[in-house]
């Protein structure tokens, strides 16, 4: 595997080199059957870290057990395999790692050694370029790629896989924040670097805020800290219990409002039973992508309006101890929740002034010296701050997904332009595609998606040899 400076021609270009783009192109180096040349195109190595796997924190922990974090459909145990031949926790006996929920930058090891063993056993060249990809488009020859260190590849076809773009802190005032009274969540370093005494104000109350908070809490931090969102809900944690044993199909076929009445009824059906809920939504999982693409637009629409804050906080678990941390730092009053929509961010001295407002639409005040921006991932394509997205979508390669989500894409993950013609030299993966799949962001997915994008670029027409 080497990293290159000289842009070329090349059979595949994979755009981003998160988990996604490296399971796409360890998917392909064992398919592959003879000599291809694979670029990977990915400004920040070592690879397969991206936004979820580049914390080196041992707080921050995947929010899914060990036994089920495998890269590849067919080895279901994979990670879990992995951990124990490179004796990651020595003492902990298999059985008991399976359920464990374990540090994410053992994720990033681990798919790093794998695309080392794949390239090690295929006939294929794997060379990886640092540089990011400002503009992409398809001609007779291939796609051409411009890239921001000024060069461009001519790729045969494309894997996009640049997965996750932050919202911008919604508040007037924020770009004028200086950095020492401002923390991205996914900035880990900065999140580590926030001073114990510091009164802290999180915006957003998701997974991001739970690392947020976890590794305040490992610094020791003495502070106040406020977390602000517009439904004030807490993540739910895992539970342990029966599976529930209910037949799920049928929810197929129900419109949104009779499906969240089946499903409560479910939940009610299983607390008879000492099942908790969490095996009631564990029994819908494999259905997720199924349950989006068969409601109508319009329940769609309804449950992105006013379904998916309570959908997140039931489907998006986290682990136990952590949920228990959050409960503690609640009621011993260090961590306040507030409801409300922050409207202004101003800084004062060694302070941040915000402005919000609640349901009531009664002003609430905060002053802190830290604001922590855990708003999540964002969803809609045109506010996505990522320059190639931008110009996909302005030169009409790419449209927006339904309901302005992401992009467009085919059902095999293939682009759709403007004009609605499909691209099979370019597929789609991630989180680009939740508007069509709404399921489409954790590594489940992801590698489903991997591997048929690897099976797709492998097929004739051959790809050029080296
Ligand atoms: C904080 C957090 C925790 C998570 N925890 C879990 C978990 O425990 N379990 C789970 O299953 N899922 C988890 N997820 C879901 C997670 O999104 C996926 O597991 C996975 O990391 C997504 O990978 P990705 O490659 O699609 O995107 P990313 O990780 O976002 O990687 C995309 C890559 O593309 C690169 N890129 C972007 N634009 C360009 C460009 N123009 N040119 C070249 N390169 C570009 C970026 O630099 C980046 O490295 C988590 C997500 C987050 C945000």
């Amino acid at each position: 595997m080497s990293v290159i400076d000289t842009p070329a021609l090349c059979d595949l270009a994979i755009i981003g080199g998160g988990a996604a783009g490296v399971l796409a192109a360890i998917g392909v180096l064992r398919g592959a059957s003879g000599p291809l040349r694979l670029l990977v195109i990915e400004p920040n190595l070592p690879l397969a870290r991206g936004v979820a796997y580049a914390t080196t924190r041992e707080e921050h922990v995947l929010n899914v057990p060990a036994a089920k974090m495998s890269g590849f459909p067919e080895q279901a145990e994979d990670f879990l395999d992995y951990l124990c031949d490179v004796q990651a926790f020595p003492a902990v006996p298999r059985e008991q790692l399976a359920s464990q929920f374990v540090p994410r930058r053992h994720y990033a090891d681990y798919l790093r050694l794998r695309l080392q063993q794949a390239l090690d056993a295929s006939p294929a060249q794997l060379e990886i370029l640092a540089v990011r990809v400002q503009a992409l488009q398809p001609n007779d020859d291939g796609v051409l790629l411009t890239l921001d260190s000024g060069g461009s590849v001519l790729a045969a076809r494309v894997i996009l896989a640049v997965g996750n773009a932050l919202r911008p802190l919604p508040a007037r005032g924020a770009g004028s924040l200086p950095d020492s009274l401002r923390v991205e969540a996914w900035d880990y370093p900065a999140l580590g670097g926030i001073a114990g005494s510091a009164d802290v104000a999180i915006i957003g109350s998701g997974l991001s805020m739970t690392d947020a908070v976890a590794t305040l809490q490992a610094n020791g931090h003495r502070g106040r800290i406020h977390v602000l969102s517009r439904h004030a809900l807490l993540p739910l944690p895992h539970a342990k219990g029966a599976a529930a044993d209910y037949d799920p199909e049928p929810l197929l076929a129900m419109n949104l409002r009779q499906r969240l009445h089946a499903l409560r009824a479910h939940a009610a059906e299983a607390a008879v039973r000492d099942i908790p809920w969490q095996s009631v939504m564990e029994r819908i999982r494999p259905l997720g992508q199924r349950l989006w693409q068969t409601l109508s637009p319009d329940d769609q629409r309804r449950f992105l309006r006013h379904v998916v804050r309570y959908w997140d906080v039931h489907r998006h678990r986290i682990a136990a101890p952590v949920h228990a941390q959050l409960l503690e730092l609640q009621q011993s009053g260090r961590l306040q929740l507030h409801r409300g929509r922050l409207e202004t961010a101003v800084a004062e001295g060694a302070c941040v002034c915000l402005g919000a407002q609640d349901r009531q639409r009664r002003p609430l005040q905060l002053e802190v010296q830290c604001v922590v921006n855990a708003t999540g991932v964002e969803m809609r394509a045109q506010a996505m701050r990522n320059p190639l997205l931008q110009q996909l979508l302005g030169s009409g390669v790419g449209r927006p997904g339904p309901h302005g989500i992401g992009l467009d894409t085919a059902a095999d993950g293939s682009l759709i332009d403007a004009e609605g013609r499909v691209e099979s030299r370019i597929q789609v993966l991630g989180s680009l595609r939740i508007g069509s799949l709404w399921e489409s962001l954790a590594i489940p997915e992801l590698r489903g998606q991997a591997a048929a994008a690897a099976k797709q670029v492998l097929l004739p027409p051959p790809l050029r040899e080296a």
